[in-house]
């Protein structure tokens, strides 16, 4: 038996098949989960449908853009007359300007600042409000993806590091609000990974390759590596770990130099 039969679990972030949010459902559903996706906008659905189309009958897909209320609202509306409740919710969604992840972050603009912030942390807190009344009593869990460059500063990373500080600190937060009602949080905290967003950081490839030399497993992770330590954080495996940043990085985040 699969360590998700039984369990829904709803995933926001698929953009297409590098995607981590794409690793991570496939862990999900190979341990028997039912699954729920979002695509981000009309641009985003055929390709989501279509990877979808790998995915077990009862799938469940809806657009939703995270920074609009009236979106998150009807995908739970929808959601809810499908599925009589949700065990795992993933966060997988990031997004800042392409100046902004490059140069000096002291020339960060407001601008780029909020929407960074908005997109990269505030909407954990806008999915784990809208989840929480179909996650309440379930011992479920919810996860979130973050980087190493909100404790450390990792040139180019910029204002996406000051927003993943912010997204783990609300796992913290909300790890106590939820927690006496049920529900888990944490972060997977995964190493490099060639995916659309990530190719948007400036010297990517470079990071890339140190890390695959640096790192006392000399590789670099996977999407399967993300997917799997989601899978156990999100089942019952991980039923006594909570408000915790996990390392998924080859070891790197260990190394002085
Ligand atoms: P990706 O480009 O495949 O996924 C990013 C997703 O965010 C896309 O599906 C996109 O549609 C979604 N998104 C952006 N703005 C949105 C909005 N307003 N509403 C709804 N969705 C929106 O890239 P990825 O690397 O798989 O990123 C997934 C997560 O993993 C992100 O939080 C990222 O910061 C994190 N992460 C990535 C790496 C890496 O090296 N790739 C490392 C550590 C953490």
């Amino acid at each position: 038996m699969g360590l998700m039969e039984g369990k829904t679990a709803v995933i926001f972030g698929v953009a297409n098949k590098r995607s981590i949010a794409w690793g991570i459902t496939s862990a999900l559903v190979r341990e028997g989960a039912r699954v729920a996706l979002n695509y981000q906008n009309e641009r985003m659905e055929p390709g989501v449908r279509k990877l979808a189309k790998n995915l077990p009958d009862n799938t469940f897909v809806a657009q939703c853009d995270v920074t609009k209320k009236d979106e998150v609202d009807s995908f739970f509306e929808k959601l809810k007359d499908e599925v009589d409740g949700i065990d795992a919710l993933v966060h997988c969604v990031a997004f800042a300007k392409r100046e902004e992840l490059g140069g000096r972050y002291v020339d960060t603009s407001y601008d780029g600042y909020e929407l960074a912030q908005h997109v990269s942390a505030y909407s954990l807190v806008t999915l784990s409000k809208a989840a929480e009344p179909l996650m309440e009593g379930r011992e479920g869990a919810i996860v979130a993806l973050t980087y190493l460059g909100s404790v450390r500063v990792v040139p180019a990373y910029n204002v996406m590091g000051v927003a993943k500080a912010a997204l783990e600190a609300s796992v913290r937060y909300l790890a106590a609000d939820l927690g006496p009602y049920g529900t888990r949080v944490n972060a997977i905290s995964a190493g490099p990974i060639k995916t659309l967003s990530a190719m948007g950081v400036t010297g990517f490839s470079e990071i890339l390759k140190a890390i695959g030399e640096r790192a006392p497993m000399r590789r670099n992770v996977t999407q399967e590596d993300v997917g799997n330590t989601a899978a156990f954080l999100l089942s019952d495996w991980g039923k006594g770990v909570t408000g915790q940043v996990i390392y998924v990085d080859s070891g790197v985040s260990i190394m002085g130099a």
